[in-house]
């Protein structure tokens, strides 16, 4: 059983990579920085650089990092599971991007 200290420690290593993965993306291919794309996971609009297929799905790089972060803490077990669990979020999405087009044009 890891301590409290090991698994902020491993989620801060992980929050690194997903970052670097990023920056990494950016410098190989800047116009990633201004490509979007809608993501599979939590519904809303980001950019390229960052994102990270899983299985049929595109994840933006704040999904991948949730995912990441969810399957080392055994929080959820696949993509599929993570996917279900941001059901709710795709919705909200959606109805925003349905009902106040101009606030989801901030992000
Ligand atoms: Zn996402």
């Amino acid at each position: 059983m890891e301590n409290k200290e090991k698994l902020l420690e491993k989620v801060e290593s992980i929050r690194q990579s997903v970052e670097f993965m990023k920056k990494q993306d950016m410098e190989e291919n800047p116009e990633s920085a201004y490509e979007e794309f809608q993501c599979d996971c939590c519904g809303e609009i980001k950019i390229f650089a960052g994102s990270l297929p899983y299985d049929s799905f595109r994840l933006c790089n704040d999904c991948v990092l949730l995912a990441e972060t969810g399957f080392a803490l055994g929080k959820m077990k696949d993509i599929e599971d993570l996917m279900e669990k941001m059901e709710d979020k795709r919705f909200e999405s959606l109805y925003k991007s349905i009902f106040n087009p101009d606030e989801n044009s901030m992000n």
